[in-house]
């Protein structure tokens, strides 16, 4: 241990991990202090294990129009790291990038835990500390400009500058600490806005969706409800879950349906699972069917146009005394609100499944408070934030973690140049 780092960085995420590599890299003393185990435990499990590194659009002013009121603080930080310098950076470390739907892009080799490894080595190779299960419980600033950061094991560490890395409150399990961290920052003068879940996915007490765990539908019509009037829609894909739905375009719509839920106290979610056809010929694609098959029973000719489950969901709800019978059987009436039932397939919405479900959530410092050209606190020089402690709103689709690369870089760039004229000074 030095007894006074140039730099230490609390929390050894992808923020962290970026920010410690970089002011390192310029020959600084840096020390990276993380209370799990190992470092990027939150990184190896994002993008279901396969990691959205970052979001392909490689227009700043269009990629910006994503972090909503945000967009304004983020230009200068973006016109020094953008998104190119995410690709050229992890291709320099060895790790190329593939770009799929939706621009979103992966490490080729399709697993996250390339990318913690893939920054593991980038702050080994230029020498960064690494203490790990070390948990910093306070900081302090002296007069004579120095941090004193107070930790469970190691006593106290001194350093002439911080960054404070330490995440946000989401993820399950892995964000019950988070809130004490961020006290810290509040002891610092800093003001915190309450955490709340933002991408996040919902849940339903209707045990018929919960029966479809695990189906997933890759283009259907979302329409959010209140007393039969659509609120807003979205296209895309729909997951079922044992508690609700999920799914990229149910998360990226979790913070609206749920604004809307709390201001009315009610909300429906009605799915079309076949957004594509109009209700007349998607009754006369069935009818074909159903002529075709005359003696099998309705519920296996229904699964041709329907994944199996689905099918025998839809004739449940609609008259379970359909189940056993013939395509011949069917009456008129019956197909037709089975027809409705595929194209208006509703329940009632009762919230989000919480902090603990959430991939981003709201909540984090006021980014008034913060200098965006450095990422520096306007209220403690020397103490930088990066990465999900600022209170930034953004969908799923990358945009969260290229916020970590960007401002872990802009933090380490103003940290080099601050420490040469500290140095130029003495
Ligand atoms: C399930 C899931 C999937 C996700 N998938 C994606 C995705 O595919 N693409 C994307 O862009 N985003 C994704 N995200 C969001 C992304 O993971 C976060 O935006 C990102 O991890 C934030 O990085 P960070 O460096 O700010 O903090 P974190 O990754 O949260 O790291 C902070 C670190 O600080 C440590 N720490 C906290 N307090 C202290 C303390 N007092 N002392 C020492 N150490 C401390 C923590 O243990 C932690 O390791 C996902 C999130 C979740 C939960």
């Amino acid at each position: 241990m030095q007894e006074i780092y140039d730099c230490v960085v609390v929390g050894g995420g992808p923020s962290g991990m970026m920010a410690a590599g970089q002011v390192a890299k310029s020959g600084a003393s840096v020390l990276l202090v993380e209370k799990n185990s190992e470092l990027g435990k939150k990184l190896s499990i994002t993008g279901g294990g396969r990691c959205n590194i970052t979001n392909a659009e490689l227009d700043t002013k269009k990629l910006l129009e994503n972090y909503g009121e945000a967009k304004k603080f983020l230009y200068s930080p973006f016109s020094k790291f953008d998104v190119k310098s995410t690709f050229s950076f992890f291709e320099k470390q060895g790790l190329p990038l593939v770009v799929e739907a939706r621009k979103r892009a992966f490490p080729k080799s399709q697993k996250a835990t390339d990318v913690t490894k893939t920054l593991i080595n980038f702050i080994k190779k230029h020498g960064v500390e690494v203490l790990l299960n070390t948990q910093i419980k306070n900081i302090e600033k002296s007069s004579d400009d120095i941090f004193y950061l107070e930790s469970n094991k190691s006593g106290i560490i001194k350093s002439r500058t911080v960054v404070f890395a330490v995440g946000g409150p989401s993820g399950k399990t892995l964000s019950k600490e988070i809130p004490s961290s961020w006290r810290i920052l509040k002891k610092l003068g800093h003001t915190l806005s309450a955490p709340s879940p933002n991408l996040v996915p919902l849940a339903t007490k209707a045990k018929f969706v919960h029966r479809l765990s695990g189906l997933s539908m890759s283009f259907v019509a979302l329409r959010f409800k209140v007393d039969g009037k659509t609120q807003f829609k979205k296209l895309g894909k729909v997951l079922f879950t044992h508690f609700g739905v999920s799914g990229p375009t149910v998360i990226n719509s979790s913070k609206q349906a749920l604004d809307i839920l709390k201001r009315t106290g009610k909300l429906t979610l009605s799915i079309d699972f076949f957004p594509d056809t109009e209700f007349d010929k998607l009754d006369r694609r069935l009818l074909a069917l159903m002529e075709k098959h005359r003696t099998k029973k309705f519920r296996n000719t229904l699964s041709e146009l329907l994944p199996e489950e689905l099918a025998k969901t839809i004739i449940f709800i609609v008259n379970k005394d359909l189940m056993e019978k013939r395509s011949a059987d069917i009456s008129r009436e019956d197909r037709r609100a089975v027809v409705h039932k595929m194209k208006d397939f509703h329940f009632n919405i009762v919230g989000s499944m919480g902090l603990d479900w959430a991939i981003v959530a709201d909540g984090g410092v006021k980014l008034e408070e913060v200098d965006f050209k450095t990422m520096e606190s306007r209220l403690v020089p020397g103490l930088y934030l990066t990465g999900d402690v600022l209170n930034i709103n953004r969908p799923s689709g990358g945009f969260s973690l290229q916020l970590c690369w960007t401002t872990g870089y802009v933090a380490a760039k103003a940290i080099i140049s601050k420490l040469k004229t500290k140095l130029n000074s003495k």
